[in-house]
């Protein structure tokens, strides 16, 4: 579960986070939809620490993120505290982000061995079986630049999932491909949901927020417009903002 409760954030005097309070269930696929530079990204950026909040909490699984709390005040965490939360945490960009000169089951070896020190075997049948499930096993042994930007972005979902994440977030991870890749790419997610993950999904794919998502939240102008099971927000949105959206995008 991830929670945020009256987080601000701003970049100088640029304010892009306004107050958001939000609530993510446990297994439960979360879409986040509105207008561009409405702090999507942000917001997803500040559940991982890349971006530090001004003001507010975020806990991933009722762990503060960022902070450590002592004598009621709140002290910056150490970096190395940091980075063992954001391994908790999976992430896929709109860009895929592979090291090119690793071959694929290399990428998705590297956190495994490099960073949770599991043994090299292990590591390999894992990510084996990843590659399986996003329908890549005979890719094992190819390179980022053999492959087409939907196998790239399973690649990228694959990497992610080896870490063992509690939740994992992704920014537009279709909105680069070509459309006739896309389906590929939300089918390995649509799995992915299926299988119990908690997922954040920041999507212009109305459709798949519609079939998949549990819950939409529209976002406008850093705040929280409007948020509901996808039957409501989608299809009878109550502000005027959402159905304005929303006829844009459809
Ligand atoms: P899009 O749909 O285009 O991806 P978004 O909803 O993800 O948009 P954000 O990327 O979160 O929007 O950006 C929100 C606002 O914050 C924008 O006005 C953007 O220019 C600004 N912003 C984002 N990152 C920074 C930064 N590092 N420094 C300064 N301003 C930033
Ligand atoms: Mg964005």
């Amino acid at each position: 579960m991830v929670r945020l409760e009256s987080v601000h954030k701003s970049f100088g005097s640029l304010e892009v986070l306004k107050g958001i309070d939000l609530v993510m269930e446990r297994e439960k696929v979360t879409c986040l939809i509105g207008p561009s530079g409405s702090g999507k990204s942000t917001l997803l950026r500040c559940i991982n620490h890349i971006e530090r909040i001004n003001s507010g909490r975020i806990f991933v699984d009722n762990d503060l993120v960022g902070y450590t709390e002592r004598g009621g005040k709140f002290y910056e965490m150490k970096e190395r505290d940091t980075i063992r939360q954001r391994q908790q945490i999976g992430m896929v960009f709109q860009g895929f982000n592979l090291f090119p000169h690793m071959t694929v089951e290399q990428n998705i070896m590297e956190g495994p061995v490099g960073i949770l020190k599991v043994p090299l075997a292990e590591a390999r049948a894992d990510a084996h079986r990843l590659l399986t499930r996003v329908g890549l096993a005979e890719k094992a042994t190819a390179y980022p630049n053999q492959l087409s930007g939907g196998q790239k972005q399973r690649v990228a979902i694959a990497r992610a999932l080896a870490m063992k994440p509690k939740v994992m977030l992704f920014d537009e991870p279709t909105s680069a491909l070509d459309p006739e890749l896309v389906g590929e790419v939300l089918e390995v997610m649509r799995d992915l949901a299926a299988s119990g993950m908690t997922m954040i999904v920041v999507t212009h794919e109305i459709a798949f927020a519609r079939d998949v998502g549990d819950h939409v939240v529209f976002m406008d102008d850093g705040r929280i417009v409007e948020q509901g099971a996808p039957s409501e927000v989608l299809s009878r949105p109550s502000h005027a903002r959402t159905q304005a959206f929303l006829r844009g995008v459809l």
